[in-house]
């Protein structure tokens, strides 16, 4: 019999966790081609969800936990879930179930069907959420499409099952500053796409402020497209082509008229644009290397306090 293994990533959701494991444990009769596996993953929650997870491991041998010493990020907590699953198929779910479960016995079977290695989830629209952030969610995956090589598609959710070999592939990528949505459009593999309309979550908040998801843009952007960088170049062109015009201007004005020196304002206006490009220029490479930096520390990507 083949294994199937959840890995759920949770930061402070002692209300949520005890819902997720009910609502997947009650509908074990429609997974019954397979044996199951729990990983839950304690992203350094702050509430009680240790004591939650260790009370559904005691009551459940299938239900395996890592806690983290420290919150490190849903990332983190994806990548130590697929290291420790030791299931043929893994599903990626969130705890607040709005990844529904109810879609876990048709994913199964495109998997089982042996035609695919991977079946991924897409929500196709974005009910309940403020306006604003639906705005730029869509601008940042139509951005990330024309400038990255990764497949990133729009609505994409982290809610996927897979195949053994795409899991082997996603721990081959070691690098420390996961964005899981490009790594799983980089790796490729033939892929199914359900999709689903946009569920509430059902207890617990969001962890997630415009902010926080503005920066977690801007990584992604950093980690799978080099575009910016060439942009920096391509400002620099345009910059002495315009330098460049401006002289043969100015010698062949002095020329004609005789121009005294004049021009104040325009010089303070074009040392201000050009030191505001530079430092733009310089700000997108400090964040490149930043990431480098990063990178080259080679630190673990968790630190793991206690595991069951
Ligand atoms: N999560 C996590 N670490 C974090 C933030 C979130 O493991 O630092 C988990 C969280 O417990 C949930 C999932 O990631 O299972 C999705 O988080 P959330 O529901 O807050 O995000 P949203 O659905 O609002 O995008
Ligand atoms: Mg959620």
């Amino acid at each position: 019999m083949k294994k199937l293994s959840i890995v759920v990533p949770c930061y402070n959701e002692q209300e949520a966790a005890p819902i997720f494991y009910d609502t997947v444990h009650g509908m074990e009769d429609k997974l019954s081609s397979v044996e199951l596996e729990f990983i839950f993953v304690d992203d350094g929650s702050k509430d009680g969800t240790l004591d939650v997870l260790r009370g559904l491991h005691a009551k459940d041998e299938r239900v395996h936990y890592v806690s983290f010493s420290r919150n490190f990020g849903k990332e983190a907590g994806i990548y130590a879930g697929l290291e420790k699953s030791t299931g043929d198929y893994v599903v990626i779910m969130d705890v607040d179930l709005q990844d529904p479960p109810a879609m876990l016995p048709e994913m199964l079977s495109y998997i089982e069907s042996g035609e695919y290695e991977r079946v991924a989830t897409r929500r196709v629209d974005r009910k309940g959420e403020p306006p604003i952030r639906s705005w730029f969610a869509r601008k940042f995956y139509k951005l990330m499409n024309k400038i990255s090589s990764a497949d990133i598609v729009d609505g994409a959710r982290d809610y996927q099952m897979m195949t053994r070999k795409v899991v082997d592939a996603i721990l081959a990528m070691g690098e420390y500053n996961r964005f899981s949505k490009g790594i799983f459009g980089w790796v490729g593999f033939k892929s199914k796409w359900l999709e689903f309309e946009n569920v509430e979550r059902v207890a617990g908040e969001t962890k997630w402020s415009f902010w926080k998801l503005f920066i977690y843009a801007i990584d992604g952007i950093v980690a799978f497209s080099t575009a910016p960088l060439i942009m920096a170049s391509v400002f620099g062109v345009i910059m002495c082509l315009v330098a460049f015009i401006f002289i043969l201007v100015i010698i062949v004005k002095t020329l004609i008229l005789g121009d005294p020196t004049s021009g104040w304002p325009s010089m303070v206006c074009i040392i201000l644009l050009v030191s505001g490009i530079q430092l733009l220029c310089m700000g997108v490479l400090g964040q490149y290397m930043a990431k480098t930096y990063l990178e080259t520390k080679k630190r673990p990507i968790y630190l793991v306090q206690e595991e069951e």
